[in-house]
């Protein structure tokens, strides 16, 4: 009996893990079949500067519109992309797409030229060998400037190979484009790591802010990463920002930078470039308003 259960077993595995890989197929072909269909864009979601009240810059966010079951989240379908090598494609375009949006609000307003753009970079993307050309390429297509260019990586994506990355980080730095560390705190960076890393920024993950005024701790994480930030002269921005109370912490704890949906949430490349019409004026109006709020 024994023996028949074990070999049910089995057979029920191997069912289960053939659905699987053939969903996954199916869901490679859908993922290449969609970038040349045009079923991905880029969603836009602005970073503010408490200081000025100001939008600094728009984090790109790929979108995918799957024909038949709809809008597929980034967390389902990157991991795909990653596993099956897709996202160097995926990847590619997503920053040529939103580097030619910047570029088009650029010609459409001065209001848009301090403006920067930050573009998502996998680990797979990271460590392929033409990468410092197609991002040089991709700035140089849209006639930007380097700093109009900043890359997020995540610490685990760092740390799969520190040297290399480092060395990585140091090449695209030379040629002045600037990085944020993004989902700081979920990862195992060591402070004698962090502190060769030539990056800019780095984005508080948004599970340490939304747990900020539930728990204690988290909100000592929060004031802990900004004053370490500070200490190695950079920059602070803290993701996911959703409530007045968590706005209010941060000012307190000198935070510079905000990025939630508080403020905005990631929008077309149309209702962007409004935002940016209309910053000069009525944005920072509401955004002290909030500020004031909290
Ligand atoms: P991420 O890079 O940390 O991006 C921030 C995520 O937080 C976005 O989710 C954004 O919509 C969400 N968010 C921003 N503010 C708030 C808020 O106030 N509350 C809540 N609940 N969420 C907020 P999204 O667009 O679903 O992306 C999820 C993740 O997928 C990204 O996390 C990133 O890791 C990955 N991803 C998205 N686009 C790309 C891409 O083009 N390339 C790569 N490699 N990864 C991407
Ligand atoms: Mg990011
Ligand atoms: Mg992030
Ligand atoms: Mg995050």
């Amino acid at each position: 009996r024994a023996k028949e259960a074990g070999r049910n077993r089995f057979k029920v595995f191997t069912n289960r893990m053939l659905e699987t890989a053939v969903d996954q197929l199916t869901m490679e072909n859908d993922m290449r079949h969609g970038l040349e269909e045009g079923d991905f864009h880029v969603a836009y979601q602005p970073i503010m500067q408490l200081g000025g009240s100001d939008i600094i810059g728009f984090e790109a966010l790929a979108r995918w519109k799957h024909p038949d079951r709809g809008n597929i989240p980034p967390a389902e379908f990157i991991p795909m992309a990653e596993e099956s090598g897709l996202i160097s494609q995926i990847g590619k375009w997503i920053l040529f797409e939103s580097l030619r949006t910047l570029a088009q609000w650029q010609k459409q307003t001065p209001d848009a030229k301090g403006l920067f753009m930050s573009v998502n970079l996998s680990s797979k993307q990271f460590a392929r060998i033409d990468l410092d050309s197609m991002i040089l390429n991709a700035l140089t297509e849209q006639g930007l400037s380097p700093d109009s260019l900043k890359l997020e990586i995540t610490e685990s994506a760092i740390m799969e190979n520190p040297e290399s990355a480092i060395r990585i980080l140091n090449r695209l730095r030379a040629k002045g484009i600037r990085f944020s560390i993004d989902d700081f705190g979920t990862g195992y960076s060591s402070l004698s790591q962090l502190q060769q890393l030539p990056v800019d920024t780095l984005k508080v993950d948004r599970s340490f802010i939304s747990r900020m005024k539930t728990d204690p701790e988290n909100m000592e994480i929060v004031k802990a990463v900004i004053a370490l930030a500070h200490s190695l002269d950079l920059s602070v921005i803290a993701e996911g920002v959703e409530k007045p109370d968590q706005l209010h912490s941060l000012m307190q704890l000198k935070c510079e930078c905000v990025q939630g949906f508080y403020f905005h949430e990631p929008m077309s490349s149309e209702n962007a470039l409004e935002l940016v019409l209309r910053r000069t004026t009525s944005t920072r109006d509401q955004t002290e308003q909030k500020m004031t709020r909290a």
